[in-house]
Order: structure tokens, then C-alpha cells, then sequence
């Protein structure tokens, strides 16, 4: 099949419907804007998997994502909506560029829930934004910033309590949001151990404890095992849920 597109993590080709896609997860890894590369196998499986399972865990509370159903492993049909070029990163625990760019100290828990929008532009480094340079180079209207911040805290509330239940504290994550053709904002692209930072609420070590990207952007080692952890933990969780 011809694809439609290929970013670093996923494939999307098109369907028989132009209504819908089909997005495949590639075990490819990079970090640091795609200067390191590798593969971290059976990601693309367990990635397929966690974004499923988590967007069925917000549709039920009542969060509109692109998600429709996952029709074999890594793959995930999806809504064709036009990706929003921000990447929306909420924080409850500072840690990576935060921390490079403020001092704070890694681990410092954040009297309420950071939302910040970056640049979706990979010649430029993904720039951190302000509300006004989102303005004014016209990535998204001032409504739809106001919605995006709005559902960005929502989907942290939702996300945040269900890993506390995994035993798993959610620090930090990216979104990513598109219009579809009545112009609704949904949840786009992917929620997955690539773009969250999940420690191991039963780990105190600082390397033992990460369970995410970070694994392999550090050389921490037991990449794949992370990521089965993660998954089987949400798994179970959801099945408690009955979801
Ligand atoms: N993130 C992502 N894609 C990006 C940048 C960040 O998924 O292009 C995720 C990352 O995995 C982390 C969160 O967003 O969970 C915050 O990342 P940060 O800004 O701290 O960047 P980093 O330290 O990775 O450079």
C-alpha cells in the first residue's frame, strides 16, 4: 500500500475511506531531534497498544481522540484530522529540557500542572512557544489555544490518577491535537512510553525507576522491558476498570 506519510515513529497509509487512516507503529527509536537513532524491539506493538488502550480510557471519560479501533498489532485506525503544528507538554514533575532551561531540580513536584506549547518543526529544533507567537504565526486561534490548554489539563486528570492506579507517577507527556472536518479539536497521534515520562512509583533509584524513552536516550538499559511493564500494567488496570 502506498504510504501517505512516515514521521519517526509511525506510518500512516490511507484507507478506502478518506474519512480514515491507518497509522503503523515502527519500532524505530530516535531522541534529541532525531541525532540518535535506534530500535527498541516490539515497540511498535506495545506503543500500538498503550495509545489504544489509553485513548479508549479517555473516550470514556468523555475526551474526543482520533482513535477508532486497532484492526492487528501495531496498527491503529484512526480519524483523518489536520494535526495542529503544536506539541502540547504538561508537567506535574519537572524533569528534561525544564530542568536544563529553568535550574529546577529533577524530581521537584510543581505546585499545579505546567501546560506549555512548542513548535512542531523539526528544522527549527521544536522551539518552546508563548501564547502571543502562537498568534502570530498563526498555529491556532486564540480559542482554540484556550480549548487546547483546557483539554491538555483534562487528559493530565484523567491520565495522572489512572498510572497512580498502575503504581506508576506520570511526570510529563506530549500531545498533539487535530481538526477534523467540522473543525473539533481531538486528541491526535500517540500516548505511549515514547512521548511520557513514567517512573516506577516502587523504585526509588533514580536510573531504576524510569520506565519511558528516557531508558534509551540515557543508555540505562532494559529498554523493551520498560515498555512491558508499562504495558502490562495498564492492561491489567483497564480489565479492573472492566474497559
Ligand atoms: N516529548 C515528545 N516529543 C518531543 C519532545 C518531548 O514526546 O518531540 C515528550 C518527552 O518524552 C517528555 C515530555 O514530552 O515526556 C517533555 O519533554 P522535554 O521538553 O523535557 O524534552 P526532552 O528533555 O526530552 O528534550
Amino acid at each position: 500500500m502506498e504510504k501517505l506519510y512516515e514521521g519517526k515513529a509511525k506510518i500512516i497509509y490511507p484507507t478506502d475511506d478518506p474519512q480514515i487512516l491507518l497509522a503503523e507503529f515502527k519500532d524505530d527509536a530516535t531522541a534529541f531531534n532525531a541525532q540518535k537513532r535506534g530500535t527498541i524491539a516490539q515497540k511498535g506493538i506495545m506503543n500500538a497498544r498503550i495509545s489504544a488502550a489509553l485513548f479508549q480510557l479517555l473516550e470514556q471519560q468523555g475526551i474526543a481522540t482520533h482513535y477508532i479501533d486497532q484492526p492487528g498489532d501495531g496498527q491503529m485506525r484512526v480519524k483523518a484530522v489536520q494535526i495542529v503544528p503544536l506539541e502540547i507538554i504538561v508537567r506535574n514533575v519537572a524533569a528534561g529540557s525544564l530542568c536544563r532551561q529553568t535550574g529546577l531540580e529533577k524530581g521537584t513536584v510543581l505546585p499545579f500542572p505546567l501546560v506549555e506549547f512548542y513548535y512542531k518543526n523539526d528544522e527549527l529544533g521544536d522551539p518552546l512557544l508563548t501564547r502571543d507567537r502562537v498568534l502570530i504565526l498563526n498555529l491556532a486561534s486564540l480559542n482554540q489555544l484556550e480549548q487546547l490548554q483546557t483539554k491538555a489539563l483534562g487528559i493530565n486528570t484523567q491520565l495522572k490518577t489512572f498510572f497512580a492506579d498502575c503504581g506508576i507517577t506520570l511526570v510529563d507527556f506530549k500531545l498533539e491535537f487535530g481538526l477534523d472536518q467540522e473543525q473539533n479539536l481531538l486528541l491526535a497521534d500517540e500516548i505511549s512510553p515514547d512521548t511520557c515520562r513514567l517512573w516506577d512509583q516502587q523504585e526509588t533509584d533514580p536510573n531504576a525507576r524510569v520506565m519511558d524513552k528516557d531508558r534509551f536516550r540515557e543508555d540505562l538499559g532494559n529498554v523493551e522491558t520498560a515498555y512491558q511493564q508499562v504495558q502490562t500494567r495498564i492492561l491489567s488496570q483497564l480489565e479492573t476498570l472492566s474497559l
